[in-house]
């Protein structure tokens, strides 16, 4: 991980909104490496809150729902939750290779492999695990979307 190059990345591409899109982060079990990635960006290496984001330790105050892990069975039901506790407008978004699909932890007595057990997967970010700078410029690009 290279934590001097987020600032850099978001330079001249700050979203202009009212207010920063809030972001919960879930871990559902895989490995717990994008998990560290995701929350690295709260550090101050990464321009996350001038990048326009802001993360959140309520579902209930939170826009966009970033989930890393296979999703095990016991986190499935949590998962939900979360889901449903989050204002209208919600977006999903599976980050790594876990998330979308089960990556190394593919579905079986413990996980159900990825979030595509559960629903389709339209927004992720790929890798495995992802750089912080990575997570960052997908972010931005699906805020443009
Ligand atoms: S995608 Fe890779 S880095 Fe991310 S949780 Fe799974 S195994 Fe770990």
């Amino acid at each position: 991980m290279d934590a001097t190059r987020g600032r850099a990345s978001v330079e001249g591409e700050v979203p202009r909104r009212e207010r920063p899109i809030g972001l919960y982060v879930l871990e559902t079990g895989g490995c717990e490496g994008c998990f560290m990635e995701i929350e690295s960006l709260n550090g101050s290496a990464f321009a996350l809150e001038q990048a326009g984001f802001v993360c959140v330790s309520d579902p209930a105050d939170a826009d966009w729902l970033l989930l890393t892990g296979a999703v095990t069975r016991v986190c499935a039901e949590m998962v939900d939750r979360v889901w449903r506790a989050m204002p209208p407008g919600r977006s999903l978004i599976a980050v790594g290779a876990c998330a979308v699909d089960g990556g190394p932890f593919p579905a079986g007595y413990a996980t159900l492999g990825g979030l595509q057990a559960l629903t389709p997967v339209r927004r992720s970010i790929a890798g495995c695990p992802p750089s912080p700078d990575d997570i960052l410029r997908a972010l931005q690009e699906l805020a443009q979307v």
